[in-house]
């Protein structure tokens, strides 16, 4: 049993290509809410986007570094394979309607007694969609997902790990995910949210990764706030893990550390949130900067492209 135990998946973090397309895609076929325009931190000449439910909660967020001419990486070994979303019972049909309307491939596959609609979004990045009873509605409805069927949040995610055994084992021992079930070499592990709480663990080895356009650039697991944190990064240190200092990130303070299967593991905390710097009704709108930013916003506006969110309709 883990001295701490996590509630869940945070944010899952990828890198896609042009950044309309990714909005159109994640906000017009999907129905997820863009909830945050920035920039990277790192890189404040590219944006950062987050799209999620109604209220940008933790375990909804999704998030982009979007790259207009970043080629195609590999998924594998060392990354997340696949980002899961959870829907409402009942609600598959529409979305595998909706997605094959968009001419998107739809692929459907059973693992755990539960159906999963697989597909990739237009830079290749893996998804899949499953229903699940838990967890709150979305009550985010736009271009024609209403919340009976929207997208709730993450289910989990399928883990590609080039150690399983290690990353099953600090799932359980680290982060406190029960080990659930065991079924044709994937194991699964559950935590205590209703989101976001369902890891499932292949165990084969997959060749390495690369990163770049499709893939998930890392995945970060809920903290509740900055005191937490700090427990958090004292105990994953006490794990033999490297974690780096707590960084701000203007929603949330975050810690990364490399887990032994490769995968880039981040500590996020639900707190402040992302109505820390405008309203949630106007989630999303302005091109939101941290202060240290604010004095460069004339040349970083001049940088990245416009971008709207907009209805889309099948081509
Ligand atoms: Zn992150």
């Amino acid at each position: 049993m883990s001295d701490k135990q996590t509630a869940g998946v945070h944010h899952i973090t990828a890198i896609a290509g042009p950044s309309q397309e990714n909005i159109d895609f994640y906000v017009g076929v999907l129905g997820l809410r863009l909830v945050k325009k920035t920039v990277n931190f790192d890189d404040p000449g590219t944006y950062h986007f987050y799209f999620g439910d109604e209220k940008g909660s933790p375990g909804t967020i999704m998030t982009f570094f979007p790259w207009k001419n970043i080629p195609k990486g590999r998924v594998g070994a060392g990354q997340v394979g696949y980002t899961t979303f959870v829907v409402p019972s009942g609600a598959l049909q529409f979305w595998e309607r909706r997605l094959n309307d968009f001419h998107i491939e739809t692929e459907k596959e059973t693992h755990f007694d539960e159906y999963y609609l697989k597909f990739e979004d237009p830079h290749g990045l893996k998804l899949e969609l499953v229903e699940r009873e838990e967890g709150p509605l979305n009550t985010f409805e736009f271009n024609g997902v209403t919340q009976d069927v929207a997208i709730k949040g993450f289910g989990g995610a399928v883990l590609y790990s080039g150690s399983p055994r290690k990353t099953a084992d600090l799932l359980e021992n680290g982060l406190g995910f029960e080990k659930v079930a065991e079924e044709n070499m994937y194991l699964r592990f559950r935590s205590q949210g209703d989101i976001g709480n369902v890891i499932d663990v292949p165990v084969k080895a997959f060749p390495r990764g690369e990163m770049g356009a499709g893939t998930v650039h890392h995945i970060a697991w809920r903290a509740d706030d900055h005191d937490d944190q700090q427990d958090w990064r004292q105990y994953i240190s006490g794990k033999g893990l490297q974690p780096t200092e707590i960084l701000d990130r203007q929603y949330f303070t975050s810690i990364y550390f490399r887990e032994w299967g490769g995968i880039l593991f981040e500590i996020a905390t639900d707190t402040p949130g992302f109505d820390t710097d405008e309203p949630i009704d106007k989630l999303g709108e302005d091109l939101k900067l941290p202060e240290w930013l604010e004095q460069h916003r004339n040349q970083i506006e001049n940088i990245v492209d416009p971008v709207e969110v907009r209805e889309v309709k099948p081509k």
